[in-house]
Parts: structure tokens; C-alpha cells; sequence
């Protein structure tokens, strides 16, 4: 049996930033991690099913993880990205308010834009008001009352860049299995024993970034249904027409009243030149449930309509989904990202809930999750030393 001192369960975005993260650091002993994925590559659910937005956090509560965790982890991943060379579009993001809604008196929409000025300025994010022709000017296509300018927000490749984290974490060590479902985790003294479908591996702290599965995951380590994730279905279509490509440049959010529960269906340009619009929200019994019923283009249209009047169905075609591993609040609202020691001995860490902004979030979620005094005194960092990102660990 394969001794460990970390086992990582899923190979998100999540699982390669926090083993990318836990070998960056100066312990006093050089630390054995493996990372357990059912699939055969990185990325292949939710991390590789997103817009890519590198979020500012302005949508989240502020003093949420959410919102801290997203405005750290974007600014790391966008200096990240420019490193390593990962494609980055900096498009900038766009929230606004169409003439349509103020003629249909929705009046709250323009409170939320109020209501977003001031979270930007309370977490210091750069932000600025404009007008219609000064939208016009940014956005020829676009016709909005007014909106909001986040000029710092960027689009990833979210593929290149998990796999770029998991490049990093292997030239430093980090051992990789990839079909390897975990089935079973019982404790053995001081260790996790965690059964997968090929082998057992023994380890002294298991991190649980297994995102759709993580409440499966927490279930088996404890031998109770702790957390209970509610799979929520985000789809996507394409503008494929060469010209329609070109109708909108930037990432336009449409400004939601506070109680809506997800940042709205968006234009969402990427970083090979390919736009998408979405996702939308639609709540799924099955983990893996992508494609069953897909939403008709007209919901997006008319979602989007508003902005650009000359976008009609014929314009797009169906391209992808995502699921969200939502977890609700007591309030029947989404909950912030939950990161629990749920054992300390052996260790467990389950992160629940990662959904949106978690792509963003997810190099500041690793040094968190590293920088928690259970880690910290399970692996004896020696005093006073610093993170130890260079450009490639190793
Ligand atoms: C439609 C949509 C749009 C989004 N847009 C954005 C965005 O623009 N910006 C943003 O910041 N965030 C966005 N998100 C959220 C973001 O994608 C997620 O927060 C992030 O990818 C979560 O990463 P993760 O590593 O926690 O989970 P995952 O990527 O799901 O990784 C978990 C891994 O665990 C593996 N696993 C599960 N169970 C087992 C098991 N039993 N054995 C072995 N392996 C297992 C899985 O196979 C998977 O690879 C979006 C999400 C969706 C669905």
C-alpha cells in the first residue's frame, strides 16, 4: 500500500491549485501528495465547464469567502497567467441596464447598480459609471440605459490553466492517478485509508476537492450525509456566424435584483475569439446529468434581446454545460464556500460548495486552505518562512 502525507481527491482547478500550493511552501520535511481523479485528465467536470471569468468578487456579500477569495485568487491568476503564458482575454466586464427594463419599471435593477458601486468601493475594486454613449463607445452593439465598468476583469482558458497547475505540481513532486474513483475511506490510527477502484492509499490528511462529489466524499470519510450539494445545470450557446462573433467584445452582465441567486446570462467572449452567451440555471437530479432537456435558445434570446436587438435564435447554436455543486443557506440562499476541518486527526478537509467564483478563487482557496493552523502544525513549517512561487516550482 502507497503511504502519503496528503491525498487529494479531484483534479479541478481546486485539487491541482492547493497541491501546486502545498509544494510551493518550505516545510520541514519534503511532503509525499498524491491526487486521486476518477477521470482520465484534469478539468474534465466543472473546472473545464465555465465562462473562464476571473471574477472581482463585486457580485458576492462582501466579507463573504466568496467575494475575498475572488478578488485575491483572479489578481493571482491573472499575474499567473501572464507567466506561464496561459491565454487571458482582458476584457473587461460590463453590467448594465437595458432601456427595456426601465420602461417595464423594474426601478430595482438600477438600485442593484447603487448597491454594486458601493461593495466595489468597500473591497477597492476599480469600477466606474457610464452612460449610454459611453457604453456605445466601448460596445457599438449595445443598448443599455447605463451600467457599471469593471475594467480589470479578464477571461482564462480555464483548461490551459488547470493544466497548467497540474504541470507545476508534478515537476515538484505531486504524483498524479487518474482513473481512480475513490469508493471507500476508513481510518486506520493516525491515517485516512482511501479505497479507489485500482489500489488503497494511505495518507495522514486528505483534502476533499471533489466538487459535485465532495458530499459523497465528506459522507464516506465520516460515516454520516454532513453536506448535501444540489447540482445546478448552467448551459451555453454559441454564436457561430462569422460576423455575429464580432457583435459584442466584452463580458455584458445584465444588472439582477439582490435576491436573484446566479450573476445573470451574459455575453461571454473567450480567449480564441469565440463568444458564447449563458449559462443559465437550471436545478438537475443527476451529478452528470449535461445534455437531457436542454434549454431551447429562445430563453437566451429573449434574455439578451434587450441588449442587442439585432440577435435572433437562428444566430446560435448549442455548444456546452456545466453543474454547478451548489449548497444552500439556512435561508434558502446559495451558501458561501464552505472549507471545514471536519477531523483533525487524521486531518480532513472537505471544500464544499465551490461553485462560481471558484475558478477565480482557486489560487487564493489553496493558500487559505495552506495557511490553516491545522495544516500548518500538522507539517511543522519552519517559522518565518514565505511562499516560494517562482515561476515553475521545482
Ligand atoms: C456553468 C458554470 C459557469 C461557471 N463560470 C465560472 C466563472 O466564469 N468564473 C469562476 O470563477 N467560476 C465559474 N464557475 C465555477 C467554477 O467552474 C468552479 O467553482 C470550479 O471549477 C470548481 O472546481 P473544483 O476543482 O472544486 O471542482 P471540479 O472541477 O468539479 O473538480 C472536482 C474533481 O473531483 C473529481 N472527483 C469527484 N468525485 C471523485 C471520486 N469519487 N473519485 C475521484 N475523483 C473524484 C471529479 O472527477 C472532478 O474532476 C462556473 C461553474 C459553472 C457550472
Amino acid at each position: 500500500m502507497n503511504t502519503y502525507d496528503v491525498c487529494i481527491i479531484g483534479a479541478g482547478v481546486v485539487g491541482c491549485a492547493i497541491a501546486r500550493e502545498l509544494m510551493g511552501r518550505h516545510w520541514d520535511k519534503p511532503l509525499r501528495i498524491i491526487v486521486v481523479e476518477q477521470h482520465d485528465r484534469v478539468a474534465a467536470e466543472t473546472s473545464g465547464r465555465n465562462s473562464g471569468v476571473l471574477h472581482s468578487g463585486i457580485h458576492e456579500q462582501p466579507g463573504s469567502l466568496k467575494g475575498r477569495l475572488a478578488r485575491e485568487g483572479s489578481e493571482l491568476a491573472v499575474a499567473y497567467a501572464v507567466e506561464q503564458g496561459i491565454p487571458l482575454l482582458r476584457t473587461g466586464m460590463v453590467i448594465a441596464i437595458s432601456w427595456e427594463d426601465i420602461r417595464r419599471g423594474l426601478w430595482r435593477e438600477a438600485s442593484v447598480l447603487r448597491r454594486l458601486l458601493i461593495n466595489a468601493r468597500k473591497t477597492r475594486i476599480r469600477i466606474s459609471f457610464v452612460t449610454p454613449s459611453g457604453l456605445r463607445a466601448l460596445e457599438p452593439n449595445l443598448r443599455s440605459c447605463c451600467g457599471i465598468v469593471l475594467p480589470d476583469v479578464s477571461v482564462i482558458d480555464s483548461l490551459a490553466f488547470v493544466e497548467s497547475l497540474r504541470t507545476d505540481s508534478e515537476a515538484s513532486g505531486v504524483e498524479f492517478v487518474f482513473n481512480n474513483r475513490v469508493v471507500g475511506i476508513d481510518e486506520d490510527a493516525a491515517d485516512y485509508i482511501v479505497t479507489t477502484d485500482r489500489q488503497k492509499v494511505h495518507a495522514a490528511c486528505l483534502i476533499n476537492a471533489a466538487g459535485l462529489y465532495s458530499d459523497d466524499i465528506a459522507a464516506l470519510a465520516l460515516r454520516h450525509k454532513k453536506y448535501t450539494i444540489r447540482p445546478v445545470r448552467g448551459e451555453y450557446y454559441e454564436l457561430v456566424d462569422s460576423e455575429k462573433k464580432g457583435l459584442i467584445g466584452r463580458l455584458v452582465y445584465p444588472a439582477l435584483p439582490a435576491h436573484a441567486t446566479g450573476k445573470g446570462i451574459h455575453f461571454s467572449p473567450r480567449p480564441n475569439g469565440r463568444l458564447f452567451v449563458g449559462p443559465n440555471e437550471v436545478v438537475v437530479q443527476d451529478k452528470a446529468d449535461y445534455t437531457s432537456r436542454k434549454t431551447p435558445p429562445g430563453m437566451f434570446v429573449e434574455a439578451l434581446q434587450k441588449f442587442v436587438p439585432t440577435l435572433k435564435e437562428s444566430d446560435l447554436e448549442w455548444a456546452y454545460s456545466g453543474i454547478r455543486p451548489c449548497i444552500m443557506a439556512g435561508n434558502g440562499r446559495k451558501s458561501d464556500f464552505i472549507v471545514a476541518i471536519d477531523s483533525e486527526s487524521p486531518l480532513l478537509i472537505n471544500l464544499i460548495g465551490i461553485e462560481s467564483p471558484g475558478l477565480s478563487a482557486a489560487l487564493a482557496l489553496a493558500r487559505h486552505v495552506v495557511e490553516m493552523p491545522s495544516v500548518q502544525a500538522r507539517f511543522n513549517q519552519s517559522r518565518g518562512s514565505s511562499p516560494s512561487h517562482g515561476s515553475r516550482i521545482g
